[in-house]
């Protein structure tokens, strides 16, 4: 069934995955999903809720009442939850936080994996997230594990906020990545990990142009 040309971005966050990915796709033509926005899409949906992100019964009910689909609008993915364009909802650390517990959930994952796949079936892909190579794409041409450390990663957010004009603590921001790190690498199910046939770049000391030229010649 696999038509398109798939490239899977997988590591924790922070690591630059979404800014590489989005050169990427732009640079060979294809179509960027950013898989971390769907489960953020579904974790606005439960806080609007008011769901305990510890309720997993409840959260793997109540998933099922979220509609969530992906556009494309001048090349920008956009998110819809019933129907609403959420973009501007989701990158928060309220939403990040509450998407790494309702993640871990069975029933948020099928029902966003399928969408995934739906997705890469019928076109070229570049995709992020934390189980593209292992779990959605185990088949994708070029696969990569995008790490740096949590120093780095931490670092990058803080002067990412600085630059928003909004109030950081540097040390909070390494301790909530080290914590949500954690959460995505011991969840019972798809945790983060590298896949075995993954390349692994460490972006710690590179700059944006040097991991995009590394994973173009992954792909050459
Ligand atoms: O990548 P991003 O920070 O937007 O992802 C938010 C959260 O969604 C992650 O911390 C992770 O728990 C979850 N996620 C996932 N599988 C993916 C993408 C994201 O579990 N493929």
């Amino acid at each position: 069934m696999k038509t398109g040309y798939n490239i899977a971005i997988d590591g924790p966050a922070g690591a630059g995955k979404s800014t590489i990915a989005k050169k990427i796709a732009k640079k060979m033509n294809f179509i960027y999903v950013d898989t971390g926005a769907m489960y953020r899409a579904m974790a606005l949906y439960l806080l609007k809720r008011e769901i305990d992100p510890a309720d997993t019964n409840r959260i793997a009910k109540v998933c099922g009442e979220a509609d969530i689909s992906i556009e494309y609008r001048d090349g920008e993915q956009v998110v819809l939850l019933n129907g609403e364009n959420v973009n501007a909802c989701l990158r928060t650390e309220e939403v990040g936080s509450m998407a790494s517990y309702s993640s871990a959930v069975p029933a948020v994952r099928e029902k966003l994996v399928e969408l995934q796949q739906r997705l890469a079936a019928k076109a070229d892909v570049v995709m992020d997230g934390r189980d593209i190579g292992t779990v959605v794409l185990p088949d994708a041409d070029v696969k990569v594990y995008l790490t740096a450390s949590s120093a780095a990663r931490a670092k990058r957010r803080y002067l990412e906020l600085l630059e928003k004009g909004e109030k950081a603590e540097l040390p909070q921001i390494e301790q909530d990545i080290i914590d949500r790190d954690y959460r995505d690498m011991h969840r019972e199910h798809s945790p983060l990990r590298q896949a075995e046939d993954a390349v692994l770049v460490d972006s710690s000391d590179m700059t944006i142009d040097e991991v995009v030229e590394r994973i173009l010649s992954l792909c050459r």
